[in-house]
């Protein structure tokens, strides 16, 4: 069985991270959607929030499981029985981050290939940065991200979003 990991903070996720999802998720077996703590950002929404909001919004796609975890990536992968990282590639951006994970990994893990699927072009400029900027000055979210975690968002920054 082949087994992958999408990692990410998915604070929260977006519309971008469901295509990966989707499309990664044809790739494999079986796709471990890992929620992970990244201490170099201050999150708006709780592990168990992004987590619940991942649940609701992948149901749709069979082979999916969604798990939150800290610590090391590939001890992660490696527990789990996972040989392939996948990740999504917006712009040029994104590469040079991705190009130094992946090299990371490989070092540590020769084992574990990671694998980038492209952004849609629909989704190319969607960041989960940005979405947080948008919902904390009330902006419109509609087609950014799923309608739960527009709700959610909403719920975040009730005085912006009043009727
Ligand atoms: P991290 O905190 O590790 O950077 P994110 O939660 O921001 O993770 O994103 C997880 C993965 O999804 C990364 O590989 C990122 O490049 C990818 N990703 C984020 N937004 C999009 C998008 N709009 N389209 C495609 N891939 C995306």
């Amino acid at each position: 069985m082949r087994i992958g990991i999408c990692p990410g903070s998915f604070d929260p996720v977006t519309n971008g991270h469901i295509d990966i999802f989707e499309r990664g998720s044809k790739l494999v077996d079986r796709l471990i959607v890992a929620v992970f703590e990244n201490p170099t950002k201050k999150p708006l929404f709780s592990m168990a929030e992004r987590e619940a909001m991942l649940h609701e919004t992948t149901r749709h796609i069979a082979n999916i499981e969604v798990v939150s975890f800290g610590g090391l990536l590939n001890q992660y992968a490696i527990e789990r029985g996972a040989t392939i990282i996948i990740r999504g590639l917006r712009a040029l951006t994104d590469f040079e981050y991705e190009f130094q994970r992946a090299l990371l990994m490989k070092k540590v893990e020769p084992t574990i290939e990671t694998v980038f699927i492209m952004a849609s072009t629909q989704h190319s400029y969607i960041s989960s940065t940005g979405i947080r900027e948008l919902a904390c000055f009330g902006g419109k979210l509609e087609g950014l991200v799923p309608s739960y975690v527009e709700g959610e968002l909403k719920l975040k920054f009730k005085d912006k979003y009043k009727a």
